[in-house]
């Protein structure tokens, strides 16, 4: 097993990831910002280093402090966790380069997943279903648009192929808006995200969206846990996660695991990862892949009894998967709410010092939270605060028991979405199961 690991994050996933190294005997070093020296794992690691002000650049963001605060500590590897480093290749070949094993896949699986572009064309390689486009980056050629737009078919999308955070992306419905929109993308992709490379797909109005965990040893073992439905979402960011996806069969789900754990293998995956899906009259159609352990994987242990950060380590330590396929067993039903410090109504973040808290529980309940009674929830980062996961034999049970958590889980002192969350754990579309994309946002009446 590993020594001593650096947890180069902060919240709830560097909390969770320091409970998976103690599991595993690893020693473990949190490194902080100047904002964050009251964190819950920052207290609870055998080591911790201040690695700069509170600003993300000057710190989670910081590639050379962070190396350098596994170098004095004497650590052998590095967790990203999800969000600031953990998809950025660059960070990957430089932990390896010095000598560090970096928890997740290769720097060039990281490059390649990271374009959209050259992901896409991995995938349809591999027999991975796309949304039909124009496989491949868009000139300025008008004529030669126009004819792409008109083969897949208007509305088309117009997407940034290094874009991200649902961000970069432009809805053409008729052929005299698509010029204008091309540039405009391409203006704002080099802008944002120092890529200019835009590409074309077929626009589905009313997706869900599913998406694939796997793991891989990059050893040739590679599994799938099933899937997970994350379609109620506000401005393309997930509220409400569950697994398994209501609707989706046995055969569907070893269709589409059968072809992710293929194109695993054929790209050598290391770690474990997600390929998301837009999900449309019986069809999957592949988005991106995420090369990092995500927000929502909680659900995915609940129903499959897997800690996949346990296994995201072993693997890390070079060891080969310990079980196969036919070893995983999908039983019962798994919800996500995440709970952010956000005004519910208007949706501004809201930091601030928590002055009473009061975690839910019960069989079946799940809090993955940092927080406490007197903390104070920095104004520099992301708002999640907390995860509550709610599990029961089936789906029904899964909702009522999260509905009876909601009511119990007491954050005073700043304001959360605890009302959006008890909003939607009543909403009779989303008790029956599988609302679109769009639903929660026309339900807000935000569309
Ligand atoms: P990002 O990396 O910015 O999250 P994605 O490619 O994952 O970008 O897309 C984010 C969201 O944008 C999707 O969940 C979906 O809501 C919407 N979207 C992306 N591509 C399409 C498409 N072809 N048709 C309809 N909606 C799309």
């Amino acid at each position: 097993m590993l020594d001593k690991l650096v947890i180069a994050n902060r919240g709830e996933i560097a909390l969770r990831i320091l409970r998976a190294c103690k599991e595993l005997g690893i020693k473990t070093v949190a490194v902080h910002s100047t904002a964050d020296r009251d964190l819950k794992h920052v207290l609870l690691a055998d080591e911790s280093v201040c690695i700069g002000p509170a600003r993300s650049i000057d710190s989670y963001l910081n590639i050379p402090r962070i190396i350098s605060a596994a170098e004095i500590t004497g650590a052998v590897a590095i967790h990203p966790g999800y969000g600031f480093l953990s998809e950025n290749a660059d960070f990957a070949e430089q932990v390896e380069r010095s000598g560090f094993i970096f928890v997740g896949p290769k720097a060039e699986t990281i490059r390649l997943m990271g374009d959209k572009v050259s992901a896409i064309s991995a995938m349809k390689k591999a027999g991975v279903p796309c949304v039909p486009g124009s496989d491949g980056p868009l000139d300025d050629d008008e004529a030669k648009n126009k004819s792409f737009a008109k083969r897949i078919g208007y509305p088309v999308i117009i997407k940034a192929s290094g874009g991200g955070g649902g961000r970069g992306m432009r809805v053409v419905r008729s052929e005299n808006e698509l010029t204008e929109a091309i540039a405009m993308t391409r203006a704002e992709a080099k802008s944002c995200f120092n890529n200019d490379m835009v590409y074309m797909e077929k626009y589905l109005e009313n997706p869900r969206h599913i998406e694939v965990q796997i793991l891989a040893d990059g050893q040739g073992g590679a599994i799938h846990l099933g899937e997970r439905d994350c379609s109620m979402q506000r401005r393309h960011q997930k509220v409400v996660e569950e697994a398994p996806a209501p609707g989706i069969t046995e055969e569907m789900r070893k269709y589409i695991g059968e072809r992710c754990t293929r194109a695993c293998l054929e790209i050598n995956y290391r770690g474990a990862g997600t390929f998301e899906f837009l999900y449309e009259n019986g069809e999957f159609y592949f988005i991106e892949m995420n090369t990092r352990i995500q927000v929502e994987h909680p659900v995915t242990e609940m129903i499959t009894g897997i800690d996949l950060i346990k296994e995201q380590l072993r693997i890390a330590a070079g060891q080969p998967l310990s079980f196969s396929q036919k070893d995983i067993q999908i039983r019962g039903h798994a919800v996500e709410c995440r709970i952010n410090a956000e005004d519910p109504v208007r949706f501004l973040p809201c930091p601030g010092t928590i002055t009473r808290f009061h975690s839910p529980g019960g069989m079946g309940i799940r809090w993955e939270s940092h927080i406490y009674t007197g903390y104070t929830v920095p104004p520099y980062y992301d708002s999640m605060i907390g995860k509550l996961i709610a599990y029961g034999e089936n789906r029904d049970v899964a909702i009522s028991r999260m509905r009876n958590a909601l009511s119990e889980l007491i954050i005073d002192g700043i304001k959360t979405n605890i009302p959006l969350h008890q909003e939607i754990m009543t909403d009779e579309n989303f008790k029956k199961g599988g609302a679109n994309i769009h639903y929660l946002e026309k339900k807000l009446g935000l569309q």
